[in-house]
This record gives structure tokens, C-alpha cells and sequence, in this order.
């Protein structure tokens, strides 16, 4: 089972019809790697069923949610995928008075619920990127160069992306800041506040990444028009 992305609520109901399809998805995540025993870290064990491994050194049996946001959630999994779904989805955001009247949960329990996935959703954020990450400087907005007669927003705002890619090339995470100017100044808290020192960041060879170079692993390669950022551009251009 793949990761679910998009924002179509129809498609998110047929991934996860019921409460079984729900905990099936995250058993898959979390023993993708294979078991490991959170009470004494032994690795082998048998799978039950319900989604269940059960540890053959102490015995401890696991469910997918221990240790998860959905933890003895009691309006039931499905539910609770839905409102995540919701909350991740809406740019509004969601009060738990709508989210109770729409999935028939009282107002506390929802509130309760809505409280833990914003934590979750805070630390993810904070939760630094350790992969492969592409680093790069844009401006969003104004009029382009040679384009006449159109007044439409001519501030531009300056940007700098950092995109995550897993091994096979694909985008995990990406973060966006509206910076001041191009100096090493302005790029900085985008790689303290996202980047592991870890990570494998690539970016193009402007010099302000060069002061950088001390703490992170930096490759400066030539951007050669974008075409050595592929993925990142095509993230900018839907920006
Ligand atoms: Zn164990």
C-alpha cells in the first residue's frame, strides 16, 4: 500500500472504507523495516491478527496504533483518518463544533482529538529533513522582464525552497520562507530550521551559501538553467 496523497476527499473514502482498511495502512507503516519490539527491542516476532505483532522474547503484543496520534481513539479509526484528512486539507481550518456535527462525535472528544494532531502536525515540522535536499533561491510574483502592460502585483517576493527527494528521486517534503535578499543572513534559518546537518544539500554555486559550507554538507553544482534541479522547478512553477 502506497502512501496516500492528494486532496480528493472521494478518493480518501475508497482508500479507507472502514475501520480494518485504516489499521491495515498503518501497520504497513509502521513495520515496513520489519518488527521491532518497543518494550525490549528484540526484532523477531509473529503477526496476529488485527494488525497485531505479538514479540517472542517477552511476549508484548502491539497494536499498529500504540504508540500513534490514533491510539484507543473511541469514535473509531475510520473517523479519525477522515478528520486528520480534513484538518491537513482545509486552509481555513476546522473548529471542533463543525467537526463534531459533521462525524458525530461530541464537541470535547473532537477537541481533544483535533488538539493531538496539531502537536503531531507541529513536530513533523520540526522534525529536520536528513535525505538527499535541494536548496534554491526564486522570486515569486511581479511582472517578468519583457512582458508590457501588466500592472498586476508588481512586488516580487524572494524565496528559498528546500526539497526533500528519497533514493528513487521522489519529493517527500518540501518547505518554503519568503526571505529579504540573497545573503548567507537570509538563507540560514531555512536550513536551521529544516535541514539536518546530516542531510545532502545541493544547491546552485551563489555565493551565499558559501559561509554554510562549515555545518552542512553542501555540493555546489552549476543550476545549468534548472535542468539540474528538475524537481525543484517544477515545484517553484506550481507555486
Ligand atoms: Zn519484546
Amino acid at each position: 500500500m502506497e502512501i496516500f496523497k492528494g486532496q480528493n476527499i472521494i478518493d480518501f473514502g475508497k482508500v479507507f472504507p472502514d475501520d480494518a482498511s485504516c489499521q491495515a495502512y498503518l501497520a504497513q507503516l509502521k513495520w515496513k523495516d520489519g518488527f521491532t519490539c518497543t518494550k525490549c527491542g528484540h526484532t523477531s516476532g509473529c503477526e496476529k491478527s488485527g494488525h497485531k505483532y505479538h514479540c517472542y522474547r517477552c511476549n508484548h503484543v502491539e497494536s499498529a496504533t500504540a504508540g500513534t496520534l490514533f491510539h484507543r481513539v473511541r469514535f473509531g479509526l475510520r473517523k479519525a483518518f477522515h478528520i486528520v484528512f480534513e484538518m491537513v486539507n482545509s486552509s481555513k481550518g476546522m473548529s471542533s463544533i463543525q467537526i463534531a456535527l459533521r462525524y458525530g462525535i461530541r464537541q470535547p472528544t473532537a477537541w481533544t482529538f483535533m488538539h493531538k494532531v496539531r502537536k503531531a502536525m507541529e513536530s513533523s515540522q520540526n522534525y529536520p529533513m536528513t535525505e538527499l535536499v535541494h536548496v534554491d533561491e526564486f522570486v515569486v510574483g511581479g511582472m517578468e522582464e519583457g512582458k508590457q502592460g501588466r500592472s498586476y502585483n508588481t512586488q516580487k517576493i524572494k524565496a528559498v525552497v528546500a526539497v526533500e527527494l528519497s533514493k528513487k528521486s521522489q519529493v517527500k517534503r518540501v518547505y518554503i520562507k519568503a526571505i529579504d535578499d540573497y545573503s548567507s543572513k537570509s538563507l540560514t534559518p531555512i536550513f536551521e530550521h529544516h535541514i539536518s546537518q546530516s542531510a545532502k544539500v545541493i544547491t546552485d554555486k551563489w555565493k551565499g551559501y558559501a559561509p554554510l559550507t562549515k555545518q552542512y554538507k553542501i555540493e555546489q553544482i552549476p543550476s545549468n538553467k534548472g535542468k539540474n534541479f528538475t524537481q525543484l522547478h517544477i515545484i517553484i512553477h506550481q507555486n
